[in-house]
């Protein structure tokens, strides 16, 4: 744990990690972990071997012996050749995260903070959140013994709050300004001993990782021209990134792929600033958009995906409602049911291929983040259809279908 340290985003202050540290105490910027540039995968069986044995070597934090794993990761990356030929592109796949455990990719990092925490002997562990981070956590926390703090907004309908309550956490409903809530989460936290791994916290993006080290495997190490992946507080587009540039700087590829921070129309704070050429990003007024996801005003690690697009000569994009639910019934006639925002990686491509920013011969991976089924509100949206007929009549009216 000694060798390795964490940074700021911006003023590159160090941080020990063997202590819950999530911001920069200078300037408020969130703090990143140390770039790993050695470091192999292991080898091993898939089928009894966990993503954080397979890859040890890039979570020398993790070290320390408590061990937490659902069967997170892993998840599958299906090719849709159908969909690649009729949009006029080279290669489209789906990296399918709604196959982990809470059915979204935020087991990873759920499953990373709490053996953190473990190590540096915590016994409670939050999170502020209304969505899938908080089923995340609230199972996670559950299996590993940890009292867990799952504080959500006053609003939150009760279609959202079951499926977080049937882990039984302290669930707490409060009253006040959300945006508000994540930075007060981490004073609270500090003076109550509760570890808060929200959206961008550092162990969080390092979760993320994995998502990219699965796809270079998956693909043979013969990378991508782009990945695409929904953003809102920044933490997975984060992880990914680094994911690649690590196994970049070990030597386990021999070029990083192209980052597309995708974004809904609706809420877009960071490809607004993307756009103005700013280097901040400003608050999103009057956010709304059927993707909830990723429907946050002021990404807390907003400014810091701006400087990794630049680096990695990445783009920033955003669509309609309309072009993601377009995209969503898309991508269900390739047999993959992902939720508004994960729809939007689609629409993007769809988007950028129709302005000439991809011109066809690029190999795309989307990200899918979350399983369709837990935002059902979306289906009354699409024009969905079934038939009926008598049972005497069932085979003639098949023939005539
Ligand atoms: C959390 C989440 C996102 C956004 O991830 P960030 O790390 O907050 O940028 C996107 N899609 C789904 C389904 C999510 O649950
Ligand atoms: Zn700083």
């Amino acid at each position: 744990m000694e060798s390795v340290s964490l940074h700021c985003t911006k003023c590159h202050k160090p941080f020990r990690a063997d202590q819950a540290v999530f911001r920069c105490d200078a300037c408020n910027e969130p703090l990143e972990a140390e770039e790993i540039s050695k470091g192999r995968i292991r080898e091993g069986n898939m089928l009894n071997q966990t993503i954080w044995e397979r890859y040890g070597d890039f979570f020398p934090f993790l070290e320390s012996g408590f061990k937490i794993s659902l069967g997170e990761g892993f998840t599958p990356l299906a090719e849709s050749r159908a969909l690649a030929e009729s949009l006029g592109m080279q290669g489209i796949y789906f990296k399918n995260e709604s196959q982990n455990p809470t059915w979204s990719f935020k087991d990873r990092g759920t499953s990373a903070g709490i053996m953190h925490a473990k190590g540096l002997g915590y016994k409670r562990i939050g999170t502020v959140s209304t969505g899938n981070m908080a089923t995340s956590v609230a199972a996670y926390g559950t299996a590993s013994g940890m009292e867990t703090f799952v504080l959500v907004s006053k609003g939150i309908s009760q279609e959202k709050i079951n499926p977080i309550a049937i882990y039984n956490p302290h669930l707490i409903k409060v009253d006040g300004d959300y945006g508000e809530l994540y930075f007060e989460s981490l004073r609270i936290g500090k003076e109550n001993d509760i570890y808060f791994v929200n959206s961008d916290a550092p162990m969080r993006v390092e979760g993320s990782k994995t998502i990219a080290y699965e796809i270079c495997e998956q693909l043979g190490f013969d990378m991508p021209d782009y990945v695409i992946v929904p953003t809102s507080a920044g933490g997975n587009i984060r992880g990914i990134e680094k994911g690649f540039r690590e196994f970049r700087a070990c030597g386990l590829i021999d070029r990083a792929p192209k980052i597309i921070c995708a974004q809904a129309l609706g809420c877009s704070p960071i490809y607004a600033a993307y756009k103005n050429g700013s280097e901040e990003i400003s608050r999103a007024e009057d956010p709304h958009t059927i993707a909830h996801a990723i429907e946050n005003p002021y990404p807390p690690s907003g400014n810091r995906v701006l400087k990794l697009l630049r680096q990695n000569g990445g783009i920033s994009a955003a669509v309609s409602d309309e072009e993601i639910l377009k995209a969503q019934a898309l991508m269900a006639g390739e047999g993959i049911f992902g939720q508004p925002a994960s729809a939007v990686p689609l629409a993007v491509v769809i988007k950028l291929k129709a302005e000439g920013i991809l011109k066809g011969n690029e190999k795309i991976v989307c990200i899918v983040t979350g399983s369709g089924l837990k935002y059902t509100a979306a289906l009354e949206m699409h024009e969905l259809k079934s038939s009926e007929c008598k049972l005497k009549e069932l085979g003639n009216f098949i023939k005539n279908l």
